[in-house]
């Protein structure tokens, strides 16, 4: 079942990949199929299969022979190994597609940040909604009832966002210029609504060390100046993972808290 779980992690994230790529550009994620974005020739299905067609088709269109970006393929893998872990953790438990879709969505959302330096607003707001109802619909998530369910997801999308929000307006009087950006509160926010209250801190905490970390690592490889613009989206969500996996035992998060 693993296995099943896995390649079915690769084929959503071929999904991801067609989100990523259209997305931001306002196109239908549905029609037309996937094509070469240098030749715009479509692409034949024995030729999109996840991991394996780039492999055999070492990197490159049918076509054209354009090189084809490795991220295809590496947001593939990453995928089918998020999808497989979660089943690990949680097996034949509502947990597990919830955790899987809140994944497929933190894994575009990065993305398309990475890309643009924005969070989508079209994934992000039915995101928030998405993790309140289902707080509510299947609160053994959470190990509560409907209602604690309900407000400890209620109350993760107001502390992630408000966090956010509060250290945006700090950093603006500390350093004069925007330090947050209304996306990362959005995201948060989302974050919040399917992990809840606690795991904002945990999140927000694994999201700024693994952000700076990261950073400095580049700075040092001469990657990027310590003035560059860094979209803090796909270091919330590496966060966001990490506290899915913390959950059960929160004894980071209470010493957090604490
Ligand atoms: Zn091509």
């Amino acid at each position: 079942m693993g296995l099943i779980v896995f390649i079915l992690g690769l084929f959503f994230g071929s999904f991801a990949n067609v989100c990523i790529y259209r997305l931001p550009k306002g196109k239908s994620i549905v029609y037309p199929g996937s094509f070469c974005p240098h030749c715009n020739k479509p692409i034949k299905w024995y030729d999109n299969i996840p991991i394996l067609s780039y492999i055999f088709l070492k990197g490159k269109c049918r076509n054209c022979k354009k090189v084809i970006s490795p991220r295809y393929p590496v947001v593939e893998l990453l995928t089918g190994v998020l999808f497989l872990l979660i089943f690990k953790k949680f097996g034949l438990f509502v947990s597990t597609p919830i955790y899987i879709f809140f994944s497929l969505c933190l894994i575009i959302i990065s993305f398309i940040d990475i890309d643009t330096f924005l969070i989508s607003d079209i994934i992000v707001i039915p995101g928030i909604l998405i993790g309140l109802l289902l707080s509510f619909l299947f609160p053994q998530i959470h190990n509560m009832n409907r209602i604690e369910g309900f407000l400890y997801s209620f109350f993760g999308t107001l502390l992630g966002g408000g966090i956010l929000i509060f250290l945006g307006i700090v950093g603006k009087i500390l350093f004069k210029k925007d330090a947050m950006g209304g996306g990362d509160v959005k995201l948060l926010g989302m974050i919040g609504a399917f992990l809840g209250w606690k795991s904002v801190f945990l999140t927000l905490f694994f999201g700024s060390l693994f952000g700076t970390l990261i950073s400095l690592i580049l700075i040092l490889l001469g990657k990027r100046k310590i003035e560059d613009y860094v979209p803090f989206g796909p270091y919330l969500a590496i966060g966001a993972f990490i506290s899915i996996f913390f959950k059960s035992n929160y004894f980071l998060g209470v010493i957090l808290i604490n």
